[in-house]
């Protein structure tokens, strides 16, 4: 093993793998710190904040929560005008709904890849497990991301590493690749087991990290879309559609009413 303590900047969702995929990185030495990217379509906060039957659950951000449980420092960084790019023109289209995630993973583990230039940090980690998402989680696509992203063989998947070829952390001794896991598949058993171990609390996995796997919203993003007649967006549309039921009675007219008071 080399002297310098090493570095490595994790994506921090907020949810269970990232969280342990840091940990992993933590249990092994290496100084981790967490980055999150605000696109405008995150699933939390803004809704959470508004509808009233949310309100027994705590008001949190759940990638600050998991940096606090880890005890890292986590960066949030704010893509929402580079983000419209990855929405509007996806090189590998979309998945089930408007959810671009092969070009959103590219474009996230790009700008970690940036951001560990600038901080002198060696390498990336992700909490993504071979075989969990359809579109962006696949053993064809896993290196689509490390090259389009530029990271390369400084991207390391902690969870998955012993499914995958070894990358440059693991063949220079900065992390040791027995230490890392195998996990395959869909079943998140061994994750909530290794949760419960750690006596970590994670966010229930919600279909997606944002709503552009939502169909109700893609639905709503669309109408935007169709009735202005060109495919773009603002923050505060974006931030809107998420708020209320919206129905569109004649092309030039939108009625939107309420769901709760908030
Ligand atoms: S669900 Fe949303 S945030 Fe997650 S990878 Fe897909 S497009 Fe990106």
């Amino acid at each position: 093993m080399e002297d310098r303590k090493r570095k490595a900047v994790v994506l921090l969702s907020g949810g269970l793998d990232s969280m342990l995929a840091a940990r992993l990185m933590i249990d092994q030495g290496i100084h981790v710190e967490g980055i999150n990217f605000f696109t405008g379509f995150c699933v939390e906060g803004h809704t959470h904040a508004v509808r009233r039957d949310r309100r027994s659950r705590p008001v949190r951000n759940n990638a600050l929560h998991s940096a606090e449980q880890l005890g890292i420092r986590l960066h949030i960084v704010e893509v929402i005008e580079e983000y419209k790019d990855v929405v509007l023109n996806p090189r590998h289209g979309y998945g089930a709904h408007l959810n671009p995630c092969l070009d959103c993973k590219a474009f996230m583990v790009g700008r970690a890849r940036q951001w560990m230039e600038e901080h002198g940090f060696d390498f990336i980690v992700t909490g993504e497990v071979l075989g969990q998402r359809p579109m962006s989680q696949r053993r064809d696509t896993f290196p689509v991301v490390a090259r389009e992203s530029g990271a390369a063989d400084r991207l390391l998947r902690p969870l998955c590493a012993k499914l995958l070829p070894p990358t440059l952390p693991e063949r220079a001794g900065w992390v040791d690749r027995e230490r890392l896991l195998g996990l395959s598949g869909r079943n998140r058993k061994p994750q909530i087991a290794m949760a419960g171990a750690y006596g970590y609390e994670y966010a229930q996995p919600a279909g997606g990290c944002c709503f552009l796997t939502d169909p109700n919203y893609t639905k709503k993003l669309r109408d935007l879309w169709g009735s202005r007649g060109e495919r773009r967006y603002d923050f505060d549309d974006i931030m809107l559609l998420k708020i209320g039921r919206h129905l569109r009675p004649r092309p030039s007219f939108k009625l939107i009413s309420g769901r709760d008071e908030g």
